[in-house]
């Protein structure tokens, strides 16, 4: 099979390096990859948000099969286009993929078919939103409706800063015009994947992610400074109660819309009192959680997503390894703030990579054999062991054995998860 990866970041690195130990994949091209990914697959320029520059690169370079890893590509439609020209792609439609692009469409899902998730109200004013505020009170939470790049959200603790966040939205930082205030939820947040064909669900993996910079979890948000998987919150009876609760209902409602949905469904979830909730739907492999789960899956990942999207999961098994994947992310100092980007970093062909060790790369270039940070979040080192002490200490002998004096790492991944299993 000739198979096109679209993005260029950790966790499609993490998919490529999957896909290439399966002997189904002849060509891999990733577009636009970057210095890690060229180690095992063809990196191509193309602007994999245009439905017409992707459908001809598919076309001229004989695809068989496209897997989109980011959610732009997803929300521009570039699987319609593909899968109009009978390409066989992972990912989901345009309109399925709303139930990561519109917080209100995911939550008019969710009261249809009877999800659990926080009470919530849609605003098209701000001082409609504000006066809502105002009569419910702190902690609440004010989203921008549509995409934001994971910017979009405020958690507010008092009413004054809930006010100021909705003034930002409406004043159109993120170009929204409509905003979703929802219930403050507590509890323990954890990640659920599940591969969904348009009918059958297959659960593949759970994590856990660290989304704050500073050790302790503290500091601003990030896109993630690392991840492990599993996540030991989420029980096999709690999984069960998701799948039955929340995962399937969605499947059934989306289906029931005419918008089938095919790709990855990763639930974000709130964990308390033995019950989850919804928190949102992202519809691709979160990053650096792909990373820790892909390091577990291995080759059988291209037999999942092909199964996925042919309609053949109810056919299809995980083969599980009773194992643990951890992934510390390396960022630019400066990050989530402004960094330098251009700074050599070493170490990195001392080092021996294996189905145990990994370094995944996201913002790095390679020029004349030297390999440059190009990103604010630049490798993701993940090990993999039999328990979770395991994975942690072969992900820091990987960060150990790098030389990047401009990098910044957390010392801290899997902090409760290890507290926890002593
Ligand atoms: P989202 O982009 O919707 O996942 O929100 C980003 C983060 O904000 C989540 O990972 C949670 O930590 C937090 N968050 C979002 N919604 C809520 C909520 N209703 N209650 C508590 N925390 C939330």
């Amino acid at each position: 099979m000739n198979i096109l990866i679209l993005g260029g970041g950790g966790r499609e690195h993490a998919l490529a390096w999957a896909i290439r130990q399966n002997p189904k994949c002849d060509r891999l091209i990733v577009a636009p990859g970057n210095a890690g990914i060229s180690g095992v697959a063809d990196c191509a320029k193309l602007d994999i948000n245009s439905r017409a520059d992707v459908l001809e690169f598919a076309q001229d370079n004989a695809i068989d099969f496209v897997v989109i890893g980011p959610e732009a590509p997803l929300a521009a439609g570039v699987s319609d286009a593909l899968r109009g020209a009978g390409f066989l792609v992972f990912g989901p439609s345009q309109a399925a993929a709303q139930l990561e692009a519109s917080k209100t469409f995911t939550k008019e899902v969710c009261d249809a078919c009877g999800a659990p998730t926080a009470a919530w109200e849609r605003f098209t004013e701000a001082a409609a939103a504000r006066a809502h505020v105002i009569a419910l009170g702190a902690p609440i939470v004010i989203k921008a409706d549509g995409l934001a790049a994971g910017k979009g959200v405020t958690v507010a603790e008092t009413v004054a800063q809930a006010c100021d966040a909705i003034d930002l939205i409406f004043d159109g930082e993120f170009g929204d015009t409509s905003i979703v205030i929802e219930e403050y939820m507590t509890g323990e947040e954890a990640s659920f994947f599940v591969l969904c064909d348009g009918k059958d669900c297959l659960p593949i993996g759970t994590a856990q992610d660290h989304k704050r910079v500073g050790e302790g979890d503290t500091g601003p948000n990030t896109g993630g400074m690392g991840a492990y998987s599993p996540a030991p919150v989420l029980s096999e009876t709690l999984q069960a109660q998701v799948m039955e609760q929340i995962i399937r209902p969605t499947v059934t409602e989306m289906a029931r819309r005419n918008s089938p949905f095919q790709g990855i469904l990763y639930a974000g979830l709130m964990i308390d009192g033995g019950h989850a909730r919804l928190v949102e739907y992202n519809v691709r492999f979160g990053d650096p959680e792909c990373q820790a789960l892909m390091i577990r899956l291995g080759a059988q990942a291209l037999d999942l997503l092909l199964a996925c999207a042919t309609g053949r999961l109810a056919e299809t098994s995980v083969n599980w390894a009773d194992d643990h994947a951890l992934t510390v992310v390396m960022a630019a100092k400066g990050y989530p703030g402004s960094y330098e980007k251009g700074s050599a970093i070493n170490g990195l062909s001392q080092v021996t990579e294996s189905s145990f060790e990994m370094v995944f790369h996201a913002g790095t270039t390679e020029a004349d054999g030297r390999v440059t940070a190009s990103g604010g979040r630049v490798l993701a080192c993940t090990g993999r062991g039999a328990t979770l002490a395991e994975a942690h200490a072969r992900a820091y002998r990987l960060v150990d054995a790098i030389d990047w004096p401009e990098g910044f790492y957390r010392r801290d991944i899997g902090w409760r998860a290890l507290s926890n299993a002593e």
